[in-house]
């Protein structure tokens, strides 16, 4: 992935074939786009006007992209904790720095506004609204958020990214 495009948190763009993975890496807080219509020429020129490294699982994508001069990473894995550990192995191996931010929303990539448990009666299920404090919602679409399992299986998915 040689450029490292200068900015304040790492932004990728991920090719249709990785939904999933887009849906973390965005929760993990990098700002991620999802390229849903597989176009190669289209992920190609979003890439590179929006400055984001590409991940893709596409070999000969990852080529095409690489021998224009863009930010890409061939990820590969059977899990998402696997793919992420090959973009945090494949940065640290070409000295790329992977900087994130708060959680973003995993539906559109939007910031997350706190909220209180009285702000969010009626908007999210009783029996969560008892268990937890501290509550978010997107800015963008108006998903609500908390932190159960889902804020544990992250963590774990954050620990990939640490240096070995
Ligand atoms: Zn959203």
């Amino acid at each position: 992935m040689p450029p490292n495009y200068d900015e304040a948190r790492t932004r990728f763009i991920a090719d249709a074939m990785l939904g999933s993975l887009c849906r973390k890496l965005r929760a993990l807080g990098f700002d991620t786009t999802y390229y849903k219509t597989g176009n190669d020429s289209g992920i190609l020129t979003e890439a590179h006007a929006q400055k984001r490294v590409m991940l893709t699982s596409d070999r000969s994508l990852a080529a095409l992209a690489s021998s224009k001069g863009l930010g890409v990473i061939l990820v590969a894995g059977k899990s998402d904790g696997e793919r992420i550990s090959v973009i945090s192995r494949a940065a640290a191996a070409s000295g790329t720095r992977l900087v994130r931010g708060d959680p973003l929303c995993s539906l559109c990539g939007c910031d997350l506004l706190s909220r209180r448990r009285a702000d969010v009666l009626g908007k999210v299920p009783p029996s969560v609204v008892v268990r937890h404090r501290v509550f978010y919602r997107c800015r963008g679409c108006g998903h609500y958020y908390w932190r159960g399992s889902h804020w544990k299986k992250l963590r774990s998915l954050s620990r990939r990214l640490e240096p070995k």
